[in-house]
């Protein structure tokens, strides 16, 4: 379970596909503010190369490769890369396995800056694809609150598990205004993950 201990995000990034430093602070912050502790940092770790059509498979296996954190510990793998997920412009982001999520900064910040709002953009991108390594919405615990069109996600409009806000279609649902936190029924779900209940 992610929400341990020793809950670590640990970054690996391609050269310019970093984050911006608050985008990813805000994932670090609302990280702790769930755990109710102090998350660790690992990293940044260089992927090399640049842009390309990333499978899940490749994403995995980058991580797998690169990790300086074992494997089986509590450690989020996010991944900033150049280039799209299997071609696709209009993703944005992917969690592809329970500790490995990828961002595809460039699509991120090209939709931020159709709405003006890039950090805004990445700020909700990263803690959305956080949100469903941490088991939400309902990819954990059965309470049958997900989107029944999408699943995995928040029916509610002014939380960051919306589906809209992992693809471009963020930019239509929201304009400048995504939403860029868990709401209360994330958080109670959170409570319940991290208590085991
Ligand atoms: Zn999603």
């Amino acid at each position: 379970m992610l929400l341990r201990e020793d809950l670590t995000v640990e970054m690996l990034a391609q050269s310019g596909a970093e984050p911006s430093s608050g985008a990813y602070s805000h994932l670090v912050s609302t990280l702790s503010s769930v755990a109710g502790r102090d998350v660790g940092r690992s990293g940044p770790i260089t992927i090399d190369g640049g842009a390309r059509n990333w499978t899940a498979g490749e994403l995995q296996s980058t991580a797998d490769s690169l990790a300086v954190r074992p494997a089986g510990s509590a450690t989020i793998r996010a991944l900033f890369v150049h280039g799209t997920f299997q071609g696709s412009d209009r993703v944005l982001g992917v969690a592809v396995r329970g500790d490995v999520m990828a961002i595809f900064i460039d699509q991120v910040r090209k939709t931020g800056g159709l709405v003006g709002n890039s950090s805004g953009v990445e700020r909700a991108v990263i803690l959305h694809e956080a949100g469903h390594l941490l088991g939400l919405v309902d990819l954990y615990l059965n309470t049958g609150r997900a989107d029944p069109d999408h699943p995995g996600h928040s029916s509610n409009r002014e939380s960051v598990m919306y589906w809209a806000v992992e693809s471009t279609a963020i930019s239509q649902v929201f304009g400048a205004n995504p939403p860029d936190s868990f709401d209360d029924a994330d958080r109670a779900d959170l409570a319940r993950i991290k208590s085991g209940n």
